[in-house]
């Protein structure tokens, strides 16, 4: 097993990132690495042309050995790159409900994001195989339940406040992420693969009695927020949903909903690339 670093696993995701848009878009991720003294270890700051993820020196300079430590990382990184793709530092939050909106949308995109970088992502999962020669799609899910676990520990509980949905409820809303991510990818969900999947995370991650006991008072008026808050930046900011690759276009578009259609001819579009793959 090797060792690799923060920084490595940022620059890997912001380039695979950055390949999944059309060439024309000339999308790039601002990017602002080894800030001495900032709060926290990650954010998103300014707006506009001068907008950017930052990374603190410590987290850039991290360096790991295991899987769940890249993936505990790689969630950090993509979180920040959910608000950043979705132009969250142009969207003024006024009051607490439209952050705990925005930090939902940043929890749920962020783990789609996660998800298409550690199966598409090339640069992503050469830098996974570097730490881990031995990955298999089992060791990667029983990895994400264990770094959720440490997520839920490390960042949601220690940096919990009124600005965030409760720290349980993020748990449940990256496994949604996650979903999220296979119900594209499938087209549907399969019963028998999403069983299995929610019982390794949950087994892996001890997450079962965090899965209970909700705070239901806020969850309609989060999820009409949501909505409402995208619908605006959406107008704002079309390339949100129209500069990247058809391919991965379809896994990272804050299109929240696509077809039961566009879900079938993305299907065969998929199905057709993974079939030339098996050939070349
Ligand atoms: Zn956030």
């Amino acid at each position: 097993m090797g060792t690799t670093s923060g920084y490595e696993i940022a620059e890997a995701a912001f380039a695979d990132i950055e390949s999944f848009f059309l060439s024309t878009v000339n999308f790039q991720i601002n990017r602002e690495l080894y800030v001495k003294s900032m709060k926290g270890n990650a954010a998103i700051t300014g707006s506009g042309k001068a907008a950017r993820v930052r990374l603190s020196y410590e987290f850039c300079n991290y360096e790991l050995s295991a899987l769940e430590d890249y993936i505990f990382i790689l969630t950090i990184i993509c979180h920040e790159l959910a608000h950043y793709l979705n132009f969250h530092n142009e969207y003024k939050d006024e009051t607490e409900l439209d952050s705990v909106a925005l930090e939902s949308r940043a929890d749920h995109f962020g783990a789609q994001i996660l998800m298409v970088l550690i199966t598409f992502g090339s640069k992503t999962t050469r830098l996974m195989k570097q730490v881990d020669a031995a990955i298999n799609p089992t060791a990667i899910t029983k990895s994400i339940g264990k770094s959720l676990r440490s997520i839920y520990d490390e960042i949601y509980i220690i940096g919990s406040s009124e600005l965030y949905p409760e720290p349980k409820l993020r748990v449940g809303i990256s496994i949604a992420g996650y979903l999220s991510f296979y119900h594209r990818y499938f087209g549907s969900l399969p019963e028998q693969f999403t069983i299995s999947f929610l019982l390794t995370v949950v087994r892996e991650g001890n997450l079962s009695g965090l899965l209970e006991g909700f705070d239901e008072s806020q969850q309609e008026s989060v999820v009409e927020k949501i909505t409402s808050a995208h619908t605006q930046l959406l107008e704002r900011f079309p390339l949100m949903i129209s500069g990247f690759k058809e391919k991965f276009g379809y896994f990272l578009t804050s299109r929240f909903d696509a077809s039961e259609n566009d879900r079938t001819k993305h299907r065969m579009m998929l199905e057709k690339h993974v079939s030339e793959f098996e050939l070349s």
